[in-house]
């Protein structure tokens, strides 16, 4: 294809050499591989329209790609090289701040970590947290609505969102970009566009909100004996503490041996060790002075009830940056600890938090009977009922052969688990979006209703097909009633 025009039609830069071009096309795991007839990575909204009114005359497929750090393989691009890969990375600029109005502007290729670096400038916080910081952009966090660390207090992305600025798939700018916090006008098209992974629009800007910044952060190591007093740890803390409460993770022994047999610093900071531990933390906010030991009180308290009602044998509280850091690494390291024993088979599922404890217990109990030797690898955000439960191969495996057997497990592992989920009235993707990963999962999952006003909009707002195509819904796929 004559790539001139597309060239001449923005200022930003257009790769085309295989070599410049890899990086793109692969993604954060090296999980999926695409190719592109180029990568384009302008470096305004202007020059995005610019692109996409290219790809819509020329009928040229587009896939968005903000950090490249997605779990769901939304970001590549299928290996037919017909699409080409439009990066987000390069609109960095922070608009404006308002601290009055408790908002900031940013352009959609702006890091994670430096929003938050920007609110704290500013004298606020932006809460959405999560081990990809450093990477994402606000643009892929908005595009698969990411939740992470704080969603218990503040939200997933959707929450944290007033307004948006969107290139449509024919190439024109809307300006949303909105910081009202009431505004009912009509559809809501800034929620259309948050979460549908690229597939309806570019996000090129959004309107964020901000909130005060905590005096204090806290947080403890719990040991608890199961889920089931977990989830009675949750209730107790959400009645003690209310809104100071801003996250509640659980993760299970398995967990934590990883993160200690592969993280030198890592150390169980309790005497014994117990199946199960959360990491909760308390934000405080202007106590006056005395903010630190107010937050460490009000978690003394709440853990001397928890051991006395016996919902925790032990517990370790943070008394220092240092300690609080270290507390969370342990917590975070659980996915790269787990990324190193070899190949992994994940599911992100979400369930009404009275299931959860339920759900472990049967869905542990059918797996160890249906695919003996396997090894859990529990973990994640309790507060949202939101489970990571992944699995490792035996960890006496690990021959080539031993991979491939394990990975020819995912189908069957699929149904096991997404079945327990769906009859527990769960969803089998949290936070991490879709993508193609769990594009046929979740069909499988929705009513032939619910597809059908899912196409119904895709196809309003993209006819032709050209926003990433492929990803999140299945055009193509026929229901069966179930
Ligand atoms: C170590 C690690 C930890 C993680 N932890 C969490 C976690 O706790 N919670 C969580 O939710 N996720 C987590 N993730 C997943 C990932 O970081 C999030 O999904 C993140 O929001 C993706 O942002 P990105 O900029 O990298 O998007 P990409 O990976 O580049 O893209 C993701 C999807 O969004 C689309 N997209 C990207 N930018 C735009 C745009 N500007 N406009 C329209 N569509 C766009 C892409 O087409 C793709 O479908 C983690 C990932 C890693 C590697």
């Amino acid at each position: 294809m004559d790539l001139t025009q597309l060239r001449a039609a923005f200022c930003g830069r257009l790769h085309t050499e295989a070599g410049e071009m890899a990086p793109f096309l692969t993604d954060w795991r090296g999980k999926w591989t695409g190719r592109a007839i180029a990568v384009a990575q302008p470096d305004t909204a202007a020059d995005v329209a610019a692109v996409l009114r290219w790809c819509h005359l020329h009928r040229v497929p587009v896939v968005p790609q903000g950090g490249n750090t997605g779990l769901s393989g939304g970001a590549t691009p299928d290996t037919s090289g017909q699409a080409l890969l439009l990066s987000l990375a390069r609109l960095k600029r922070v608009r404006a701040v308002d601290p009055l109005n408790h908002t900031l502007e940013v352009e959609a290729g702006v890091t994670l970590q430096q929003v938050q670096d920007a609110a704290q400038e500013a004298g606020c916080l932006f809460p959405m947290s999560l081990a990809a910081e450093g990477s994402c952009t606000i643009g892929g966090n908005l595009a698969t609505n990411a939740g992470g660390v704080q969603v218990l207090r503040y939200g997933n992305a959707r929450e944290l969102c007033l307004g948006l600025e969107v290139v449509t798939a024919e190439g024109e700018l809307w300006n949303g970009l909105r910081g009202l916090r009431k505004d009912n006008t009509g559809y809501d098209l800034r929620d259309l566009f948050i979460g549908s992974e690229g597939t309806l629009g570019v996000i090129t800007a959004a309107v964020l909100k901000l909130f005060p910044m905590p005096a204090a952060r806290v947080a403890a190591f719990v040991a608890v004996a199961t889920p089931e007093q977990a989830v009675g740890l949750l209730q107790l803390a959400q009645a003690r503490l209310g809104p100071g409460l801003s996250a509640f993770e659980l993760m299970s022994d398995t967990c934590i041996g990883l993160v200690e047999k592969h993280v030198d610093a890592a150390r169980l900071p309790l005497a014994e060790r117990s199946p199960w531990y959360v990491l909760l933390e308390v934000s405080q906010h202007g106590a006056g002075g005395q903010d630190e030991a107010h937050a460490l009180a009000a978690l003394e308290a709440l853990l001397e009830i928890a051991l006395d009602r016996g919902l925790a044998t032990d517990a370790a509280l943070s008394a220092s940056l240092a300690q609080f850091r270290a507390l969370w690494a342990l917590r975070e390291d659980i996915s790269e600890s787990q990324g190193a024993e070899g190949k992994t088979i994940k599911h992100d599922i979400s369930l009404p938090i009275s299931h959860i404890a339920d759900f472990i217990a049967t869905t542990d109990a059918a797996i160890a009977r249906e695919f003996p030797g396997l090894r859990l690898v529990v973990f994640g955000h309790l507060g949202d009922g939101n489970l990571h439960y992944n699995l490792s191969p035996p960890a006496e495996r690990s021959r080539p052969e031993d991979a491939a057997a394990f990975v020819a497990l995912e189908g069957p592992l699929n149904r096991l688990v997404h079945d327990a989920v769906s009859a527990r009235g769960g969803s089998i993707s949290a936070e991490h979006g879709l993508g193609v990963l769990r594009r046929d999962e979740s069909a499988r999952y929705k009513s032939p209703i619910e597809l059908k006003l899912m196409r119904a909009i895709k196809a309003a707002l993209d006819p032709l097909n050209l926003m990433n195509p492929g990803k999140l819904l299945d055009l193509e796929a026929k229901e069966t009633p179930r």
